[in-house]
């Protein structure tokens, strides 16, 4: 079953900054700030990768601000184009060193603004992952709090019931919990979750490099968090064809295809990317990768970690923002000078 995940939301009227020209930066430059990179990382104590849906785009699902976006293309009057189905789409190269940078021990944790699922996919360990905005394949009992990871895609969003009921055993009953299953998936106006978002916020303070990995980083709360990291002293690197909200702050900006910038990444690290071989679910760090086929519920999940946490902030609610003026000139200054060599530029904005 295929979901247009776009079309299950509230209509909402501010989606942020779309279309935006997006640049290229030669072989070369590419080459050498990827060995910059590959510095930064050796010396890192604590890297926090940031991932937006542009990690995806080569698996056939199509970003959101992006020339192709969903919401680029809603301006037009335009449909978006799925190459595949989020069932049949395969984590990326990004998807797979992401997962190698973490078995070697570089990478301390992932926050991930992406529904499609594909981290969890690919065998990353959920205890070091935040997906901010829910993930497809998740539903989460009311109750009790556990999460189950389908095989299938849910296929209600806006954190509405999915129709099932949590079947785990109470500790001193036979009972099962019964709690109704809801959606993860957040609609525009819903709040982040929170145990995601604090272990987010933690790891983001406690990074002293923060990767950013097709983001525009023009959602909030979500794209200002690796501010956070350059506040207590740390660096931000930004990989993004597209201007992002927050390139003044970045250390080092690179702009090429994020698989590009990881298979030459990991040669610089000397790792091997982890081939994949069909869904896994892992759910913490120290354990082994639960195998295909059949997604158990996971077992780390519980009540407990659905302790709510004072909120870090008052305003969790996810929303769009504009990218600052500053970026806006510098997209329309881009704009100009490949206004002369493209015919393709979108006249937004
Ligand atoms: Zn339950």
């Amino acid at each position: 079953m295929s979901v247009n995940y776009a079309a299950g939301l509230s209509p909402y009227a501010d989606k942020g900054v779309c279309g935006l020209p997006e640049t290229f930066d030669s072989p070369e430059e590419i080459k050498a700030k990827v060995e910059t990179l590959a510095q930064l990382i050796k010396e890192s104590q604590y890297l926090v990768v940031h991932s937006g849906a542009g990690i995806s785009t080569s698996t056939g699902i199509p970003d959101f601000r992006g020339p192709k976006g969903v919401w680029t293309l809603e301006q037009k009057g335009e449909s978006p184009h799925f190459d595949t189905t989020f069932e049949d789409a395969r984590p990326s190269l990004t998807h797979m060193a992401l997962l190698g940078l973490q078995r070697a021990g570089y990478l301390k944790y992932l926050i991930s603004q992406n529904v499609d699922g594909l981290h969890v996919r690919s065998g990353f360990p959920r205890d070091m992952l935040s997906e901010l905005h829910g993930n497809m394949f998740v539903e989460e009992c009311e109750k009790c709090g556990r999460q189950y990871v389908r095989e299938k895609v849910i296929g209600v969003m806006g954190l509405k019931p999915t129709g099932r009921y949590c079947d785990v055993v109470r500790s001193r009953g036979l009972r099962a919990c019964r709690g109704k299953l809801i959606s993860t998936i957040l609609d525009w106006e819903d709040a982040l979750p929170d145990r995601d978002l604090n272990k987010a916020d933690d790891a983001s303070r406690r990074a002293d490099l923060a990767l950013t990995l097709g983001t525009s980083m023009q959602i909030k709360p979500s794209g200002d968090l690796p501010l956070l990291t350059k506040r207590k002293g740390g660096k931000i690197v930004i990989v993004n064809l597209q201007p992002t909200k927050h390139d003044k702050h970045a250390h080092l900006r690179i702009h090429g295809y994020v698989d590009d910038v990881m298979k030459q990444l990991m040669e610089l690290l000397e790792l091997d990317i982890p081939k994949w071989e069909g869904p896994t679910v892992c759910e913490t760090s120290t354990a082994t990768s639960e195998s295909t086929g059949d997604m158990k519920p996971p077992r780390s999940v519980n009540a407990k970690d659905k302790v709510k946490k004072e909120p870090i902030k008052e305003e969790r609610k996810r929303e769009a923002t504009q990218l600052t003026d500053n970026v806006k000139e510098e997209a329309v200054s881009v704009k100009r000078e490949r206004a002369d060599s493209s015919a393709e530029i979108n006249e937004e904005k």
